[in-house]
């Protein structure tokens, strides 16, 4: 009797302090606001447009050099004073420019995005590549994914070149024409400065993005920062046997044992659920601007709850899971060419994310072991490693916080995970740091309409990007 009063005491004690700590946390909105200068934004909408209008898709084995030639040239009408002054460099269609700096012996950064784009296919309610603004909005494949990013840092060093503004280090522009496709385009813009021995000081690419309402029970537009890049892997689990005639099959055919391994996975995830610092530190900074007391209380105090969020998260929401932990997608199978004939080998292929504590080395090895057990075996096709991390505490991202601060000074920052893939998975380790932002603002609707019918973006979103990209530049005086 005496034990369990202690224990209800030590309990009470312990919500107490919860309570208390989640008191002190203050209330506070984070909102955004689009640029009220509707001459400034019209005029890059027109810009924007221009750089739409040139179709751009890249697809897989079919380089096409010359149509992003068609669009540099373009670039050359919208930006004539980066491309009258600055140095520029082309390989296969990839483009790079570099903005002169007072201290070419500082290390460098470079602004990135890519120019190609994904397909439009399907019932566009405005033609896909012509960029057509209605309603304060500019329709067209490109226009978020990121023809916008690319746009911005142009104009950011256009106009600071118009002022006569030297930068402290070189500022590099940089566009790739294969991000779409997992190309080597990055590849060949980062082998521009490993053959000059030059170790930029950051690259900042799209990843994160200012978005709505992250998560069920917190409103608001937030700066989603992404500080690193979950890897990536294409695997293939392959299922032999003796084949034959389906009228006496017997026990474990080839699909049988692909369907019970693909039970096993699907039933309960075999991959670790733990919590990055990027995780973490989102919650927490998510805080304050919880609808409930409950949900502030949990994030205020994750140093109780986070053993009851790791089997929550996951339950509730795959977006969740794919931020703590390995994720593992069957996406193709194949089994005979007949409906009466047992296959001697079949297949079903998977996608996975690898996350950073438990990457593509020890995640294939679970599958491998889990296969073992229906007598399978795997075939790694195309993996690789997550991404380094983006130190929270380090002075890139502190520089990236400041930008958003200066800019956008109503919106909150949060450390994101970035689940997709970007160009700078082929920078991270040729550079100090990556910074993955695209400092345009979504609603959930138009970051849902990315890579599908009627991308679009706001165009008073256009300003405070080019003003973001002109304050890290600025920024580097600070360095
Ligand atoms: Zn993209």
């Amino acid at each position: 009797m005496k034990i369990l009063l202690i224990i209800l005491c030590i309990l009470l004690c312990i919500l107490l302090i919860a309570v208390m700590r989640t008191l002190s946390v203050p209330h506070k909105t984070s909102v955004y606001h689009g640029s009220k200068d509707e001459k400034r934004y019209n005029g890059y909408a027109l810009k924007l447009q221009k750089m739409i209008q040139v179709e751009t898709v890249s697809y897989r084995d079919r380089p096409d050099p010359e149509k992003f030639r068609r669009l540099h040239k373009v670039m050359e009408e919208l930006f004539p004073t980066v491309f009258e002054r600055c140095e520029k460099y082309e390989v296969d269609g990839n483009l790079l420019v570099r903005y002169k700096g007072k201290h070419p012996e500082k290390q460098p950064i470079v602004l990135i995005s890519h120019l190609d784009v994904v397909p439009a296919e399907g019932d566009w309610t405005y033609p896909p590549f012509e960029g057509k603004i209605v309603d304060g909005k500019i329709h067209g494949r490109g226009s978020f994914d990121v023809k916008c990013g690319v746009f911005s840092f142009y104009q950011a060093a256009e106009e600071l070149l118009k002022e006569g503004y030297e930068p402290e280090c070189d500022i590099f522009l940089g566009s790739s024409c294969t991000e779409e496709i997992g190309g080597d385009g990055a590849s060949k813009l980062v082998k521009w400065f490993t053959d000059r021995n030059i170790r930029p000081y950051m690259v900042c690419d799209e990843g994160g993005t200012i978005i709505e309402d992250p998560i069920g029970g917190v409103k608001g537009n937030f700066a989603a920062v992404g500080i690193f890049e979950k890897g990536y892997g294409d695997i293939k689990i392959i299922a032999k046997g003796h084949g034959g005639h389906s009228s006496s099959p017997g026990r474990n055919t080839p699909i049988a044992r692909l369907a019970k391994f693909e039970a096993e996975i699907e039933r309960k995830s075999p991959f670790k659920v733990a919590f990055t610092p990027a995780v973490e530190g989102m919650l927490k900074n998510l805080a304050p601007y919880c609808d409930s007391f409950l949900l502030k209380m949990v994030f205020a105090n994750l140093w109780l709850f986070k053993p009851l969020l790791k089997k929550v998260m996951p339950a509730i929401s795959p977006q969740a899971a794919a931020m703590l932990q390995t994720t593992m997608c069957f996406t193709m199978q194949k089994g005979s060419d007949a409906y009466n004939v047992i296959p001697q080998e079949a297949y079903v292929t998977a996608n996975l994310r690898f996350i950073p504590f438990e990457g593509r080395k020890e995640s294939i090895a679970l599958i491998r072991q889990i296969a073992a057990k229906y007598d399978l075996e795997v075939e790694e096709v195309n993996c690789s490693d997550p991404t380094g991390s983006l130190d929270l505490n380090g002075p890139q991202f502190d520089m990236c916080k400041k930008a958003i601060e200066k800019v956008f000074p109503d919106v909150c920052v949060l450390p994101y995970v970035v689940t997709g893939g970007t160009d700078s998975r082929f920078w991270d380790r040729y550079v100090d740091a990556c910074v993955r932002f695209e400092p345009v603002n979504v609603s959930n609707d138009q970051l849902s309409k990315m890579h599908a019918v009627d991308e679009n973006l706001n165009i008073d979103t256009l300003p405070p990007a080019v003003d973001y990209y002109k304050e890290i530049i600025r920024l580097q005086e600070s360095r």
